[in-house]
């Protein structure tokens, strides 16, 4: 869950001032792409875990209201469900992260799940969630043959073994550094899997060892919020659906310039009908 205020400035240490607004909104990078997926007209199953409390099933009641199966969704009852206390200033934001009961999803919950895995056509994954569990989830979809989307938010550092398990990768330009600028061998080796999302940049990826570019839509911006999430949600469906990379991206691409158009994360994402008729 997103806690969000905002304020006419920062606040500097030991300064206490007044916010000018406070909201909470269903969050997280794993719910706001499964919810963007399911707009988007796919099946989906959340793999995640909430603490046993009220933000814990206000975050289950959201998933389900988007026809989202939580039926894998742990509720540990020693933990607290995530937050996300974001504040925003002049529409730039600063996040603390809880990640509270995400941090006990384990490699056993994972190997439990070979059966939902086996029936899946993709699976998406993001960073919030240990690193060994990740691990296992490409481990379990290396076995049984799913494609995985992994959108390496927020940023953390990756092993190779771990890379050479997934088929997709979606950085964006900050995320993009943080795995590559240190290491070129790395960039090399796996550029190829690579979708990088640019704002309003627009986006490069591979297809057949050709970089293409694909600009951003020239829309008028309300929020970004989300527009990542909304990207690799509706690209996991499209890549789900048997449609080519490139295709992929260009539907992810106008997806997304449709969510920046709205205001808040979730609320913002564009349903299939939308998607269908801005792709027109
Ligand atoms: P994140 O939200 O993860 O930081 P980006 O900022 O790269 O990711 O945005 C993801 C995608 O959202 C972009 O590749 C683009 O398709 C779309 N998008 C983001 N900002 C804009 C914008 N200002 N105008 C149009 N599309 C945008």
């Amino acid at each position: 869950m997103d806690f969000v205020v905002t304020a006419a400035k920062w606040p500097t240490p030991g300064e206490t001032i007044v916010a000018t607004s406070f909201n909470v909104f269903p969050g997280g990078k794993g719910a706001n792409q499964a919810v963007a997926s399911a707009r988007a007209g796919a099946k989906v199953s959340f793999v995640g875990a909430v603490g046993d409390d009220d933000l814990g099933q206000n975050a289950l009641h959201n998933l389900e209201a988007h026809s989202i199966n939580t039926k894998h969704v742990h509720v540990n009852e020693e933990c607290n469900t995530g937050k996300a206390l974001v504040t925003v200033v002049n529409g730039e934001n600063s996040i603390i992260i809880d990640e509270g009961a995400n941090g006990s999803l384990n490699e056993v919950h994972i190997e439990q799940l070979t059966a939902l895995f086996t029936e899946a056509d993709i699976v998406l994954m993001q960073n919030e969630i240990p690193f060994r569990t990740q691990e296992k989830v490409v481990e379990v979809c290396r076995e049984i043959g799913v494609p995985v989307v992994y959108n390496p938010a927020p940023a953390r550092k990756l092993s190779r073994p771990f890379l050479e398990k997934v088929q997709y990768l979606t950085p964006n330009e900050h995320e993009h550094r943080a795995i590559f600028s240190a290491d070129k061998h790395m960039q090399t080796a796996f550029q190829q899997k690579v979708i990088q999302t640019k704002g309003k940049d627009g986006i490069d990826f591979w297809v057949n060892h050709d970089l293409r570019h694909i600009d951003s839509m020239k829309v008028t911006v309300v929020d970004t919020t989300g527009a990542g999430d909304t990207f690799n949600g509706v690209l996991a469906t499209e890549l789900a659906r048997g449609y080519e990379l490139e295709q992929a991206v260009v539907t992810a691409n106008i997806a997304a310039a449709l969510s920046v158009q709205k205001k808040g994360a979730q609320t913002g994402m564009p349903t299939e009908t939308e998607i269908a008729k801005a792709v027109k």
